[in-house]
């Protein structure tokens, strides 16, 4: 995709291999599950650029991820962890850092819609936040979330 496409939202991208356009949301959703490799090309059609950086969580993050998030993270989604991907919560193509304080574990569903389906995450100080559609949650308030079993047993424990 274009640069300024990228940055205005507006446009398509392409890719490898197939002539049809696809819309910048399918771009940015298989973006955000696999690798991307930022190439910036001059108006001559010169590679000016190539980055490197990885963008894809390394098994260690995953590790981490998963000890924290115990599977997707959506309330009332029962998809455990060895079947999520993990989620860029601040887009990579906007800045986000490929971070343990910026992934997080959902499943296949929940990471294609948390565009359009109501639910919003949020880190705070490394901790994933949820935040409900109003159905959910009438006063829609950001809540801490995980399915750590251990965190789970500590918090049933707090209210003991
Ligand atoms: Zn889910």
């Amino acid at each position: 995709m274009r640069e300024e496409d990228l940055a205005t939202g507006r446009g398509y991208a392409h890719l490898p291999g197939d002539d049809e356009p696809i819309s910048l949301a399918a771009a940015r959703h298989l973006a955000c599950t696999g690798a991307v490799q930022r190439v910036v090309c001059g108006t001559e059609g010169r590679i000016v650029s190539i980055e490197t950086l990885d963008r894809v969580f390394n098994h260690h993050q995953r590790r981490g991820i998963t000890l924290r998030d115990g599977g997707c993270l959506i309330p009332g989604c029962p998809v455990p962890p060895q079947w999520c991907e993990i989620h860029h919560v601040r887009e990579h193509s906007r800045g986000g850092p490929t971070h343990t304080d910026n992934g997080v574990l959902l499943c296949w569903f929940h990471h294609r819609t948390i565009d359009s389906g109501g639910w919003r995450i949020q880190m705070i100080d490394g901790v994933p936040c949820v935040r409900g559609p109003h159905w959910w949650d009438a006063q829609m308030k950001w809540r801490p979330a995980t399915k750590s079993p251990t965190r789970r047993r500590d918090a049933i424990a707090l209210r003991m």
